[in-house]
């Protein structure tokens, strides 16, 4: 099979989405979840013309008398005076501001006079008064659907008394790592030993994309072993990702073992660094990703192209968050055949830095980076003071 260039293989992954189904959940539970319903306005905002301010409701044109107090308006409370010439509530924030008042003035502008009398002190009046209406009428859409649920929409949530909300349901991500040479992190490693760190940062992936992760531990570089495992993985979840064995040693058996479990291979090298290996295949029950066994590239395989791929399962076009910098000194690699993903951090003064870094097992240089970037093939240096997009990791 071919070796593709990232794109070719971006674009293969996304052809291949299938979304998953809708649920109900408490809102309260629904942030972070992608929505799949629009959420229309069932009242207007504010429901009523509500004092922005603790102080005094009035007729403009009664400013620069004296006025007497005719009641107290707490928050929450309905006004029971009218407010004629030359007079005034007392209001608090929050409240209804009374029926033909055009103003509040703020407690911190007025003089308490004999015999219960206020006088308004200020220079130039404001208004103070927030509209019925002025927010969203009936009828607006407030969040449309495919949008991730931030905490600033669950107040939208509230506020409208949409308290169970149909979001998409989060894929399912079987996680199995392989290789005879692993143990697990609570094991001593004995010499030629290492520990599975590749799992479990990718269970965290999978947690922050907002996908549903399950562990199916180490399978053992044994051809049988493997298979009854990814099988297994392939059964019961909607995406399976697999980490090592898909280079060209002698016990990697990944290819061939995803062949008989009639999974069809879509590509099995793609043009980049790091992540050759990386492999793609599809099966009537799920997709399955073949990673390299580095962590340093098995994260940033899934970054780039599986965490759009979860995203997209459930309707959500995600953006990672980018960022155009300069970058700080002339940055060289000594090869350019592949296209490139390189580790950096942003500098104090917002200028961009390549990690120092020693190959896709140097897990250090991943956890200082902030981000990566794209480097194309073809080109083998930056120069000092070039803008580079930082896309955060
Ligand atoms: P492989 O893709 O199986 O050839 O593995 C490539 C490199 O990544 C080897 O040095 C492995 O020891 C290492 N490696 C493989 N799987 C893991 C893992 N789950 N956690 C950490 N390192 C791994
Ligand atoms: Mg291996």
């Amino acid at each position: 099979m071919d070796m593709i260039t990232f794109e070719e293989a971006y674009r293969i992954v996304m052809n291949s989405v299938f979304e998953t189904d809708n649920e109900i959940v408490p809102f309260t539970m629904s942030a972070g979840r992608i929505l799949a319903e629009d959420i229309i306005c069932e009242m207007e905002m504010p429901p009523f013309n509500r004092s922005a301010v603790d102080g005094y409701a009035c007729h403009r044109k009664d400013l620069y008398d004296k006025m007497e107090v005719v009641e107290v308006i707490a928050a929450g409370q309905v006004p029971s005076k009218d407010v004629l010439k030359n007079q005034c509530s007392k209001i608090m924030t929050g409240a209804i501001v009374p029926d033909g008042c055009d103003i509040v003035f703020m407690v911190e502008e007025s003089e308490n006079l004999q015999n219960g009398k206020i006088r308004f002190t200020g220079i130039e009046p404001k208004l103070n008064i927030s509209y019925k209406g002025e927010d969203v009428r009936t009828g607006d859409v407030v969040l449309k659907k495919t949008r991730f649920i931030k905490p600033q929409d669950i107040a939208i949530m509230a506020s409208f008394g949409h308290i169970d909300v149909k979001v998409k349901k989060m894929p399912m991500v079987g996680v199995l790592s392989t290789g005879d040479e692993l143990v697990e992190p609570s094991v001593v490693p004995d010499l030629s030993k290492i520990r599975n760190s590749n799992a479990y940062q990718l269970l965290s992936q999978v947690k922050r994309a907002g996908g549903e992760g399950m562990y199916y531990g180490i399978a053992p570089d044994d051809e049988e072993v493997t298979f009854a495992l990814i099988r297994k993985a392939i059964d019961e979840n909607d995406i399976v990702l697999l980490t090592g064995g898909v280079s060209m040693g002698d016990f990697d058996f990944v290819p061939s073992v995803l062949r008989r479990a009639e999974v069809k291979i879509l590509f099995d090298r793609v043009n980049v660094q790091p992540g050759k290996p990386t492999t793609f295949g599809v099966h009537s029950k799920a997709v399955v990703f073949g990673l390299p066994g580095n962590p340093v590239s098995s994260f940033i395989q899934f970054e780039t192209l599986i965490r759009p791929f979860i995203c997209r399962m459930m309707g959500h076009n995600w953006n990672p968050g980018r960022q155009n910098l300069p970058i700080a000194k002339r940055y060289e690699r000594k090869s350019s055949d592949r296209m490139g993903w390189v580790p950096v951090l942003i500098t104090k003064n917002s200028e961009v830095k390549a990690v120092d870094f020693h190959g896709s097992a140097h897990l250090a240089a991943l956890a200082e980076a902030d981000g990566i970037i794209a480097i194309k093939t073809g080109t083998n240096i930056i120069e000092k003071g070039e803008i580079v997009s930082v896309r955060q990791i």
